[in-house]
């Protein structure tokens, strides 16, 4: 059985002062059902830490570099991340890939250190709004999932994301028909690549534009296991419906 999973990528908001959002988050799901995993910015992952306390809330990075230290100015090793306090990173999201122009490749080697210095990675696929007008999309996911994706991957340190680029902070959503034959062709090839054990323990989330109105009609289609949110996981009433429909689901 697939735990199920709510990530929220807080991207580059929040200060300390937010903090007392995922406080109230951790009060509001003490004992939850589901994994919780939020992705701060690198800077609060260590006071994030200390605000938790004993909440089961993991957190995890935005990104990594491919390599342990050295002359990176500006870079943040898998290796810092796990030592500030978190238990993952999130690779290769479209903003990543977009304004940093990060191949598929870039994200297959950050996935190996990372997976190497024992984080769970959570890697993002997905199609621009152009390439599902003009070409298959199943061909460019399946292409930057076999690319991107490490062979040391387990179902304990992969969870793949599949975030369409045209419904993230638009509030576009696919239809669960959409959502539905990418999240089925991804557990296919990844059953076909690691065999089925592993191919069936891996998580698959759906991110863009989730809310707590269309948490649950998401979370029904088979082979979502969860969510990537970006905008409503930065304020607890917006993320904690998110999580009570996952529950729920
Ligand atoms: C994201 O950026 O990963 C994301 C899914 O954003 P949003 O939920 O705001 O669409």
């Amino acid at each position: 059985m697939r735990r199920k999973l709510a990530a929220g990528n807080w991207k580059m908001n929040g200060l300390r002062a937010g903090l007392s959002e995922m406080q109230a988050l951790a009060e509001a799901h003490a004992t939850p059902t589901v994994d919780i995993l939020l992705c701060p910015p690198a800077t609060l992952i260590a006071p994030a830490r200390v605000t938790l306390g004993g909440s089961p809330i993991a957190l995890g990075g935005q990104d990594c570099h491919a390599e342990t230290s050295g002359a990176f100015t500006g870079d943040v090793s898998a290796e810092m991340l796990k030592d500030a306090g978190a238990r993952a990173v999130i690779l290769g999201h479209s903003e990543r890939r977009d304004l940093h122009r990060e191949t598929s490749e870039e994200v297959r080697l950050k996935a190996n250190r990372a997976q190497a210095a024992g984080l769970m990675t959570v890697i993002c696929l997905g199609e621009s709004a152009f390439q599902r007008e003009a070409t298959n999309t199943l061909d460019i996911i399946g292409a930057q999932l076999s690319l991107s994706v490490p062979d040391s991957s387990t179902g304990e340190n992969l969870v793949v994301a599949y975030e369409p680029i045209w419904a993230i902070g638009s509030g576009q959503v696919p239809s669960p028909e959409q959502i539905g034959e990418v999240h089925t062709f991804m557990r296919a090839r990844l059953e076909h690549r690691f065999g089925s054990g592993v191919g069936r323990s891996v998580r698959l989330l759906y991110g863009g534009s989730v809310k707590g109105e269309n948490a649950a009609e998401i979370f029904s289609i088979p082979d979502v296991d969860g969510a990537l949110v970006g905008g409503a996981s930065l304020k607890a009433a917006d993320f904690s419906p998110i999580v009570t429909a996952l529950e729920e689901a």
